[in-house]
């Protein structure tokens, strides 16, 4: 029997990269994208041209259709600290909101899978961190409105798997980079090759000994596609994914340094509430994925995130007011689920 299935945030980094994957898939008669581009381009979905796939501008939590699917992958949120601390309502709603209207929109029985995040844990009191570990988060900090709507949308979407029938897929992914961030989104990566391309200075904040576990997302969109797509899984989470290797902030600005010639790095202030260390414990990740593990070392990440970028920066990279979408038409019928076609 065909499938739907609806990605919120599909046309933002990681997002763009599960729709590419989902195109693979035979047993799909529709791929919805819904997303209101607030962090996503356009522009990350415009070299596909399936018939299946349907782009919707439109909040998450305020999207409409009769249709029903059988999977919902709920992405949409920014996942960069200055966009969610620029609009932490919108965050918010997003998150949970979002979820709550994408449950809505499933089958009886249907699956829904949610991207949260090692934020979860805070600036953690223990390494590596595991699934059970509770974490240490400010409910009232500047990092409130994505961490804690994220454990909310784990305890809406738990209780629900209590109460109701769906089939829950949670994940809490570690640090991802890689092709299709926004040259102004922020992060460390993203932003230290942008910088290190345009004025050279790249902006470390504190003394840059603070760590991430950085996964390059070709892996990461791996692990996702081995627990999204398989109907033999029965856990529902939460689960681990990033690369397990951790490195500190400065070892990634001093290694752009040594990749770009002309590039320096400017010493900055630190960040309140910055987190001091994160690294995910893999145990059980390796259960539930038999085979999966990250394989590419944030060196060969970097350098290929690096190709990227330089080659938006030369074309001129377009963050916002982008082009309408090329896509193939495929004809909903739903009246609400607009082919995004011009
Ligand atoms: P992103 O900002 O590139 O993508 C988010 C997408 O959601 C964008 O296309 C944006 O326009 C869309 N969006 C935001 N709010 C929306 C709303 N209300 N309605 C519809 N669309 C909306 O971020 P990303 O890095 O691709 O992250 C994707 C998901 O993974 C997020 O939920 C994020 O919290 C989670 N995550 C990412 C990372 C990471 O390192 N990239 C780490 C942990 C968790
Ligand atoms: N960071 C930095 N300079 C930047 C951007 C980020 O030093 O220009 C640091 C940031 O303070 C944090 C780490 O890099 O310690 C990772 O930041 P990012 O925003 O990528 O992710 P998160 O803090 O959400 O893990």
């Amino acid at each position: 029997m065909s499938k739907k299935v609806l990605v919120s945030g599909g046309a933002g980094f990681i997002g763009s990269h599960i729709v590419d994957r989902l195109t693979k898939r035979t047993d799909l008669d529709s791929i919805v994208v819904v997303d209101n581009f607030w962090t996503g381009v356009r522009e990350n979905l415009e070299h596909i041209s399936d018939p299946r796939l349907h782009l919707v501008e439109s909040d998450v939590e305020t999207f409409a259709t009769d249709m029903r699917f059988d999977e919902v992958i709920h992405l949409a949120s920014p996942a960069s600290p200055p966009w969610y601390m620029r609009e932490p309502v919108r965050t918010i709603k997003a998150n949970l909101m979002g979820a709550l209207n994408c449950v809505d929109k499933l089958v009886p029985g249907g699956r829904i899978s949610f991207a949260s995040t090692s934020e979860v844990y805070g600036d953690p009191l223990i390494t590596p961190q595991p699934e059970s570990y509770r974490g240490q988060v400010d409910c009232t900090g500047p990092r409130s409105s994505y961490d804690e709507s994220k454990r909310c949308t784990e305890s809406l979407l738990f209780e629900l798997r209590r109460t109701s029938d769906i089939d829950l897929r949670v994940v809490r992914l570690f640090n991802v980079y890689g092709p299709r961030t926004r040259p102004d989104d922020g992060r460390a990566v993203s932003n230290f090759l942008s910088q290190a391309l345009t004025n050279g200075e790249l902006t470390v904040y504190g003394d840059g000994l603070q760590s991430r576990s950085w996964g390059y997302v070709d892996d990461i969109v791996d692990a996702l596609e081995r627990y999204f797509w398989a109907d033999s899984i029965a856990y529902p989470g939460p689960l681990n994914v990033g690369n397990d290797e951790e490195i500190p902030v400065i070892d990634i600005a001093r290694y752009i340094v040594k990749l770009v010639p002309g590039a320096r790095l400017a010493m900055c202030p630190p960040i309140p509430q910055d987190p001091t260390n994160r690294r995910p414990d893999l145990t059980l990740c390796r259960q539930i994925l038999p085979g999966w593990h990250a394989n590419i070392n944030y060196e060969d990440g970097i350098a290929r995130t690096l190709k990227w970028f330089a080659d938006k920066v030369t074309k001129g990279a377009r963050t916002d007011a982008p082009s309408p979408v090329r896509l193939a038409d495929g004809g909903s019928a739903q009246e609400e689920v607009t082919n995004a076609q011009s």
